[in-house]
């Protein structure tokens, strides 16, 4: 298989009034053509910026790394040129359509003006297109309601329009971020299985962020789970999901209402993450881990496992058992 992005240690500093924002660290991943690959981390883990970053929409940030897209180095084009790959190579699907969507538009005029910026179409032609995209996202009677405005669609329909919109131009590759967490559950269900429908159809590779692991579990072939900014688990969904190697990973999937082993114990993981304006030293979910030793006061070590699978921890490493052995302290 080939990759159509790869990343590598992205590390993201934001500059702000209280001081450096420590947003990402040296994180690398990369996205199999074709594929679903799932970013999962809770609120302020960096999952965003991540994107953000790639995507160049953080004027003001450091950005160091590498992530190539097609053969370019993505960090290092010009505004102009990621303009032109933004909707045509690359969609994006964000959490509230009301405010990627412009009120005074049409929803039809808006999805057609991301053909004319990007083709030389006819007016008819570019119409007829987006009639038909939004019949295929599920949109009845697309011919009317083209002309209708965003504030006369539902919240589930708005985001139908907006895969309409990101998918228009066929691009190999869609970021989605949060796309369904302003959804009732209902309605998140009825649009994750649309996104994995189309991606399914097109080919299109699709990049899914969200908070919420447990949306991945059916539909991501590949996850990374994210940490106070950095990657702590990323591997094949099914062993993730079934046998997660990094205690965070275990701790995530504990504490949400599961729907991979109905009926288990929801336990939260205690205490809070950490200020990015001054990350723990050593590994960063120290002070929340119930498995932490005194070895996790220094970086933890990537491990490998033979599924493909990586873990940001000392569990499992040699180190960590000599160190415990001389110190007496059980692994
Ligand atoms: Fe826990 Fe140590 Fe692994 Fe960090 S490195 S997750 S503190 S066991
Ligand atoms: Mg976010």
């Amino acid at each position: 298989m080939t990759s159509i992005l790869d990343a590598r240690d992205l590390t993201v500093e934001i500059p702000t009034e209280d001081g450096i924002v420590h947003a990402t660290e040296k994180v690398s991943f990369s996205v199999e053509e074709g594929s679903l690959f799932g970013i999962a981390g809770e609120s302020g883990s960096g999952k965003s910026v991540l994107t953000q970053a790639i995507m160049g929409f953080l004027p003001n940030a450091a950005i160091s790394g590498q992530v190539t897209f097609e053969g370019e180095d993505l960090l290092t084009l010009s505004r102009r040129r990621l303009r032109t790959l933004r909707g045509a190579r690359i969609g994006m699907i964000f959490q509230d359509p009301l405010s990627s969507l412009h009120p005074y538009y049409t929803i039809g005029d808006q999805i057609a003006e991301m053909i004319h910026t990007h083709e030389k179409v006819s007016r008819k032609a570019a119409r007829e297109r987006v009639i038909a995209m939004l019949t295929r996202v599920g949109i009845r009677d697309a011919a009317h309601r083209f002309d209708d405005y965003p504030h006369q669609f539902s919240g589930g329909m708005r985001q139908r329009v907006m895969i309409a919109m990101a998918l228009i131009l066929n691009p190999p590759l869609v970021i989605a971020d949060e796309p369904t967490t302003a959804l009732d559950v209902t309605v998140q269900a009825q649009i994750i299985a649309l996104l994995d429908e189309m991606r399914r159809e097109l080919g299109t590779t699709v990049i899914m962020i969200t908070h919420d692991l447990s949306l991945l579990s059916s539909i991501a072939d590949r996850v990374m789970v994210m940490y106070a900014g950095n990657r702590m688990e990323i591997g094949p969904a099914g062993t993730l999901f079934s046998a997660p190697v990094h205690p965070y990973t275990a701790g995530l999937l504990n504490s949400s209402p599961s729907r991979y082993t109905p009926g288990a114990m929801i336990e939260p993981i205690t205490g809070r993450p950490p200020s990015l304006l001054s990350p723990p030293k050593g590994c960063v979910f120290r002070p929340r881990c119930a498995k932490a030793m005194d070895i996790c006061r220094k970086p933890p070590p990537l491990r490998r496992y033979d599924d493909g699978t990586q873990a940001l921890c000392w569990l499992e490493t040699e180190s960590a058992a000599a160190e415990a052995a001389a110190t007496g302290d059980i692994p």
